[in-house]
């Protein structure tokens, strides 16, 4: 088995609900893991992953992995959200999976609302990670296209084509596929229906 692995997808994609499964069938065997989540800076930051299909498990909220030691029972290290952590703490994710028994699993985006690929999610291709896709659709009314891409909207409904890539909460984001976003991105200003 790959010993690093990164589970990527649009929101709702259900990464964080496969996450927790996968945590808790671990744990019905007997086997123990961690699960890491980021803090990041204007979010409230509970030691819980959530999942909008209403399910919860504890978490361990870090700012780095960077010189993490999990604990030498664990069979396996599941990080949330990984797309908010820094290049380098895949490369304390790499030191893991190489050196020790415990199998990392990554769950988080691969792009941001301006098409950008998040530094963490690039390393993670980099340094080989087996990847795998969840896959969801398009949020569009009436659209079944793959969604790949994410339209960030202000209060009004406009689209947002410049900021920060960390999000703060994820209300005023839409999971679309590629010819919306394209139509929607560079077309003008159109509002979300
Ligand atoms: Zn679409």
């Amino acid at each position: 088995m790959a010993k690093l692995h990164f589970h990527y997808g649009t929101m709702s994609s259900s990464k964080s609900a496969q996450l927790i499964i996968n945590a808790y069938n671990l744990n019905n065997q007997g086997k123990q893991t961690e699960i890491i989540k980021p803090q990041t800076d204007n979010r409230f930051s509970e030691d819980k992953v959530n999942s909008r299909v209403g399910i919860s498990a504890n978490a361990t909220v870090l700012k780095t992995l960077d010189g993490y030691a999990p604990h030498p029972d664990t069979k396996m290290l599941l990080i949330d959200e990984i797309q908010f952590f820094a290049p380098s703490d895949i490369d304390a994710l790499v030191r893991i999976a190489d050196n020790t028994p415990i199998i990392v699993m990554c769950y988080g985006l691969m792009v941001d609302s301006n098409e950008q690929i998040f530094p963490a999610s690039r390393r993670l291709v980099e340094v080989g990670a087996k990847l795998h896709r969840m896959e969801s659709t398009c949020q569009m009314p009436g659209c079944m296209h793959l969604a790949t891409h994410h339209l960030r909207f202000d209060a009004n409904g406009r689209v947002v084509r410049a900021g920060a890539q960390i999000a703060v909460g994820d209300s005023n984001y839409k999971s679309v596929c590629r010819m919306h976003y394209n139509r929607m991105y560079y077309g003008k200003n159109e509002k979300t229906k």
